[in-house]
């Protein structure tokens, strides 16, 4: 059952609450999606009845109230999210302003999706770095089992496939998940097997000349050898 209780109210800052919505629309293992103000139901989406909503949204906001006041008196601040384990997934509760988002998802999920909550709130976005496209609220395809998950996963909610590295959406750059670069520059490589090449040259050159430079000699060859080893290494990496 699915059913929109008008447009969402909800903003939270720098988010359209209506762009967040469709992201986790978009996504595989959301169970359902509610947002209540005041207690009350205002957008309910996925596999949950009216009336489960409107339970849902009053604990949810109850929660997070009767949190902030414990906390409160212990000298905390302010409460923004709230998670549980139930049945079948993860209960989360995140406050936006005036109101909460309270959705249930597969636990892996349920935790990325808090922290895209989060940056948004923060104004934290993740950015590739190549182009600056802001990645956020984009969403990826995992290559192992077709789900549909945030681009900002690691590993895949869903199987556990590494899906840390992949193109940028934008401009189609290989990046990390956090937006930096997959492929360190290749000056550094070059730089390293230069140095390697310069150390074998330097040893060869004091041990033909002067037999006395023999431990030197052999030192600027291991050396060598060692920064050709690593070099190698970290370009294989990539
Ligand atoms: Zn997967
Ligand atoms: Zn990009």
């Amino acid at each position: 059952m699915s059913e929109e209780l008008g447009t969402a109210p909800l903003t939270v800052p720098g988010v359209d609450p209506e762009k967040l919505l469709e992201y986790i629309g978009k996504l595989d293992g959301v169970s359902y999606t509610v947002i209540s103000r005041e207690g009350l139901p205002v957008y309910i989406k996925g596999e949950i009845s009216k009336e489960e909503a409107e339970a849902v949204a009053a604990l949810g906001e109850e929660a997070l109230r009767r949190l902030e006041d414990s906390f409160g008196k212990l000298g905390g601040g302010r409460v923004t999210k709230l998670s549980v384990d139930v049945a079948q997934g993860r209960l989360y509760v995140s406050r936006l302003d005036g109101g909460v988002i309270i959705y249930r998802a597969i636990p892996r999920l349920a935790d990325l999706l808090s922290e895209v909550i989060e940056r948004l709130r923060e104004q934290r976005p993740v950015k590739c770095q190549n182009c600056g496209h802001d990645l956020t609220l984009e969403t990826y395809k995992c290559p192992r089992c077709g789900k549909t998950v945030p681009f900002i996963a690691r590993e895949c909610p869903h199987c556990g496939a590494n899906i840390d590295i992949k193109r940028c959406p934008s401009c189609g750059v290989p990046i990390h998940s956090d937006g930096t670069l997959a492929k360190p520059p290749k000056a550094p490589i070059i730089l390293g097997y230069i140095a390697s090449i310069a150390m074998f040259a330097v040893g060869g050159a004091a041990m033909a000349i002067n037999p006395t430079a023999l431990p030197a000699g052999i030192a600027s060859i291991v050396g060598g050898a060692i920064i050709a080893g690593g070099t190698y290494l970290i370009s294989k990496r990539i």
